[in-house]
């Protein structure tokens, strides 16, 4: 999973790119009694968002969790109803569907991308099928006219998972607004962050009233703040799920930064994707494809080997080297509280991706040194590793 905790490798998975300018900010909205949500600068936050996506309405959260909840609360998704959603995920995305009664359908990837893969999710897509939720997987966006048109013939919503893919982009559109809802994290492992924050955003105005609503405990205080009612009352059910404005005060700054973040990270992005060619060229693992259509934010770098024995040994040898590489999801179709509860499905491109993926460190201050460290390291174990003569090959696709 997702932990900031690479205490003991030299260089981390993660690391947010945060200055002076974010230190200020905080300490001049604490300065100036800026504490609750929903203030002058949560709404600054708010319009900031809605005029660089552009979306009609954004509506910040605590999380990309939270978001997902009220998208789901929002949408009125109840028991009955089934959500199709990749198992190559964060939890958080099939909560949110579970969480109402509703049944999350889990669909398989496409393999080089590890989105969605329509086909696989037009088979799922039943009488009850009520929405599809994609997830940008590290950043990059796939297929969107493919889902899309699954979603209207069937009239189904589209809530996407942006969470890793704040200024990614679909043929110019950008993620987040390519469906009828979008969900973003700003968590400290995500590209632009306040530590932990989340958006929804949508150009819908019957889910944005209910979600208004809803994130500000059923009441109508968003209503009141825009001085469309003189007092605010319990309207609707709901939960509490508005960010701070000393959060916000620190999102509004990496808001501003984050083409140069992005930006930053690409270029890292593009050195690995050519210093590892040869591996993929050699056939001993599977780089990430961005495809035409989508600019990238390259929220992640991810290498794919041929099996999970594989994958141990190289982030085992890769973390003895002092370099913070990781797994990723387990599929939530064979997580503990999936197969206890479920019948068993079969994702075979998920389970292949998953056993197989490590993820290399990127982040903006990343220098160039450590990347060539780096790169050097993956080099040097992936070929190792993959040598014909090395037991852990026997029976694999990479020894045959
Ligand atoms: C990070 C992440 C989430 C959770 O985001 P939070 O803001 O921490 O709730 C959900 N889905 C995906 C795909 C993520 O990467």
């Amino acid at each position: 999973m997702d932990f900031l905790g690479d205490d003991d490798v030299l260089i981390p998975l993660h690391a947010p790119e945060l200055g002076r300018d974010e230190w200020a900010a905080v300490g001049d909205a604490v300065q100036e009694g800026h504490l609750v949500g929903n203030g002058v600068i949560g709404r600054r936050v708010q319009s900031h968002m809605e005029s660089v996506l552009p979306a009609k309405h954004a509506v910040l959260t605590t999380s990309c969790t939270h978001a997902m909840e009220l998208a789901m609360l929002a949408a009125g998704l109840g028991p009955g109803d089934e959500v199709i959603c990749p198992s190559f995920t964060f939890p958080s995305t099939a909560n949110a569907i579970a969480l109402r009664g509703a049944v999350p359908v889990f669909a398989d990837v496409t393999p080089d991308t590890l989105t969605l893969d329509p086909a696989d999710v037009e088979r799922r897509v039943t009488p009850r099928t009520r929405a599809i939720m994609p997830v940008h997987y590290a950043g990059i966006v796939d297929q969107v006219d493919a889902l899309r048109a699954i979603a209207d013939r069937r009239r189904l919503l589209i809530v996407e998972d942006a969470a890793q893919a704040w200024g990614s982009r679909w043929r110019g559109r950008s993620a987040g607004v390519l469906g009828d809802v979008g969900c973003f994290s700003f968590h400290a492992t995500k590209n632009v962050t306040c530590g932990e924050g989340g958006a929804f955003v949508t150009d819908d105005e019957r889910l944005f009233r209910a979600a208004e609503i809803i994130a500000e405990k059923g009441t109508n205080r968003s209503a009141f703040l825009r001085g469309e009612v003189d007092r605010y009352t319990w309207v609707a059910l709901g939960s509490s799920y508005v960010l701070s404005d000393v959060l916000s005060a620190l999102l509004f700054v990496q808001m501003r930064r984050s083409d140069e973040i992005n930006d930053a990270r690409r270029h890292k992005a593009e050195r690995y994707m050519e210093a590892l060619r040869p591996l993929q060229d050699s056939g001993l693992a599977r780089l990430p494809r961005v495809p035409a259509e989508c600019h990238w934010n390259a929220h992640g770098f991810f290498l794919v080997l041929a099996d999970a024995a594989q994958r141990d040994h190289v982030v085992d040898e890769l973390r003895a080297a002092g370099v913070g590489a990781a797994m990723h999801f387990v599929p939530l179709h064979t997580s503990p509280y999936w197969t206890a509860r479920a019948e068993a499905v079969r994702l075979p491109v998920t389970e292949h991706a998953a056993a197989g993926l490590i993820r290399l460190p990127l982040f903006v201050s990343l220098s160039e040194a450590d990347q060539d460290r780096v790169i050097d390291a993956v080099l040097r174990i992936v070929r190792d590793v993959a040598r014909p003569s090395n037991p852990l090959l026997a029976g694999t696709a990479a020894g045959a």
